[in-house]
């Protein structure tokens, strides 16, 4: 796998087994943030672009839209504060200031940050327990919109003009996830965002950008060997074909509608028999289901002479009576056989977790992906969902390497009440690191046997 130059060692393995995994993560997003173009002039200078970026961050990662505040009033009454302890912000930024000088940053200066963490997780050898079919990984894609308004609006945002002169402004994103079928956990990618020069109908947008992601990180994730998963959208001929030039593989949704040439194809050879079939019957609690599986490899994707051929199957689960309670079938450039058939269904079926797991938890699990953080007249918008999106990904990666991390989360109920716990007690409690904070809430919750440091 290739990764920028400036990501050298990752992170070693005695690294990770003292738990300091997040300072290197976070030393990391420091040199990120201080290479990136300061365009601030006079006055503005007060805070180094070093406190302003982890300060936008530390608001995401602690969930916490008061915790730089927070801090400024431990810091006044007690001379310290996590803010420097966890974050080493030196100097404490206001959330306006943040605001006016992350709206200069293009988020595209903290991608590089996405391959580390998968890096991170290389380290830990964990994108390996994500292998399916053939030992690749599924990347899946889709689009999701994270702001609109009919007021608030910058540079950046796609506008849908109405009849009646009205005019709604939004943002969307394709956000990558790596996903497995039966995995709770998705580790999200590089997003690219949907922007105003690609056109102005949703589809075609998300189409361009999805085109632009494939170009753009196929060389960088290619070592990964990803199968991407995409809706009807993505298993359109010319999005096919770049995902196959830039070395993925596909397994998208593919609908009757959509692709009348290839199911005529296939009504033909129905009628032959040449459909190859096969039937699983599964009891679920007290009622049996039977999935039906049918597939047929080798057909013309499109009504053209250049049109590439592509494997198809469908999968319908029914009830005893007959009722249909599943279907859906797909197109994938992998031979499908007796043998594949069923993982490849349950890979492109997977799709959907990238909106359960990725999408939703951002959008109401405490990342608040809609919410209007600041909008800014440049950048902000795209920037600070950047940030977010990292948090989401820093907050998975300690969960999957970091052992403290990942009991503690354990061992309290929900998602929530972790995250109350890290506001509170950080609002009170002026911790020496991030270490530290973890070590505390383990010994409160009377956790013994885990390493010492
Ligand atoms: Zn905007």
């Amino acid at each position: 796998m290739r990764y920028p130059e400036k990501i050298e060692n990752g992170i070693s393995a005695k690294r990770k087994a003292q738990g300091l995994l997040f300072d290197s993560m976070l030393r990391q997003l420091r040199a990120e943030i201080m290479g990136l173009p300061d365009r601030r002039t006079g006055k503005n200078l007060t805070y180094s672009m070093e406190d302003i970026g982890p300060g936008a961050f530390s608001v995401f990662f602690t969930q916490s839209p008061s915790f730089l505040s927070f801090q400024k009033t431990m810091q006044m009454n007690t001379g310290k504060n996590n803010a420097d302890t966890i974050f080493g912000i030196e100097k404490i930024p206001c959330d306006n200031h943040i605001r006016s000088i992350l709206d200069e940053v293009c988020p595209s200066d903290l991608y590089s940050m996405f391959p580390y963490i998968v890096n991170a997780m290389d380290e830990a050898e964990y994108p390996d327990s994500f292998r399916i079919i053939n030992d690749n990984i599924l990347i899946a894609l889709d689009g999701t919109q994270y702001f609109s308004s009919d007021k608030i609006h910058c540079d950046n945002c796609s506008v849908k003009n109405h009849k009646n002169g009205k005019k709604t402004y939004s943002h969307s994103a394709v956000t990558p996830v790596i996903l497995k079928p039966g995995k709770n956990k998705v580790i999200p990618l590089d997003p690219e965002f949907i922007t105003p020069q690609d056109g102005h109908q949703k589809q075609d947008c998300e189409n361009a950008a999805a085109k632009r992601w494939l170009c753009q990180y196929g060389l960088q994730y290619k070592g990964l060997n990803g199968i991407i998963l995409g809706d009807d959208l993505y298993s359109r001929q010319p999005l096919c074909e770049i995902i196959l030039k830039e070395g993925f593989h596909f397994i998208s949704v593919c609908k009757p509608d959509s692709h009348k040439t290839l199911y005529e194809w296939l009504a033909d050879f129905d009628k032959m028999g040449a459909i190859s079939t096969k039937e699983i019957r599964r009891q679920t609690g007290k009622r049996t289901e039977t999935d039906t599986y049918r597939y047929f490899n080798h057909v013309p994707l499109r009504d053209s002479d250049d049109a590439i051929e592509v494997n198809w199957c469908e999968q319908t689960t029914t009830l005893a009576d007959g009722a249909v309670i599943y279907q859906n079938s797909f197109v994938t450039d992998l031979e499908i056989t007796e043998d594949n058939v069923i993982e490849i269904a349950k890979a492109g079926r997977a799709r959907w977790k990238i909106e359960n797991e990725n999408n939703n938890v951002l959008k109401t699990k405490g990342y608040n992906l809609e919410h209007n953080f600041g909008h800014g007249k440049k950048h902000l918008s795209s920037t600070l969902l950047t940030l977010n999106l990292l948090s989401f990904a820093f907050h998975t990666v300690l969960e999957i390497t970091d052992k403290k991390y990942r009991i503690l989360r354990e061992a309290l109920p929900a998602r929530k009440t972790f995250f109350d716990d890290l506001r509170a007690l950080t609002r009170y409690i002026c911790f020496e690191n991030w270490n530290d904070l973890l070590n505390f809430m383990l010994r409160g919750l009377e956790i013994e046997n885990i390493d010492s440091g």
